[in-house]
């Protein structure tokens, strides 16, 4: 099974090697989509973690423990392509880069891959052409 999420590093968590003894310990594979460090020094990291329920969990709750804070990624957002008006208001909000533009006809393109499910392009979208579909 793969899950999202958004982990929240404090500043005294930045540089350990966290992430890579988790996944060791607990058979995970693991994709970054995202990864960066606020200006306060916390360490955002946004992740699937691929692996038996119970290891993520596991991994999970030992990621809380040492303080990092978590958030789940349990939606998922769709584009209705038939309302998109390529207006481009969305992607510049996007974190992750989710959404774009084609270098081609200049279309604005969602890839939901990428997407975290984070909710801030349906609040800008005009025409409502991004959905939260659960
Ligand atoms: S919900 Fe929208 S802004 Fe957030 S990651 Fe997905 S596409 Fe980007
Ligand atoms: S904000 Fe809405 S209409 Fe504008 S490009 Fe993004 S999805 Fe399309």
């Amino acid at each position: 099974m793969e899950r999202k999420f958004v982990i929240h590093f404090p500043k005294t968590l930045v540089d350990k090697p966290i992430m890579s003894d988790l996944v060791k310990r607990y058979s995970l594979d693991f994709n970054i989509l995202k990864a960066y460090v606020t200006p306060e020094e916390e360490g955002t990291l946004v992740l699937a973690l691929q692996g038996t329920e119970e290891n993520v969990d596991t991994a999970v709750k030992d990621l809380k423990e040492m303080g990092a804070r978590i958030q789940s990624i349990s939606s998922d957002i769709r584009m209705v392509r038939e309302l998109c008006t390529d207006c481009t208001a969305c992607i510049p909000l996007c974190p992750v880069d989710a959404l774009y533009r084609d270098k081609e006809d200049f279309s604005v393109h969602f890839d939901a891959e990428k997407c975290i499910a984070c909710g801030l392009c349906i609040k800008a979208c005009p025409t409502k052409a991004l959905v939260f579909t659960i």
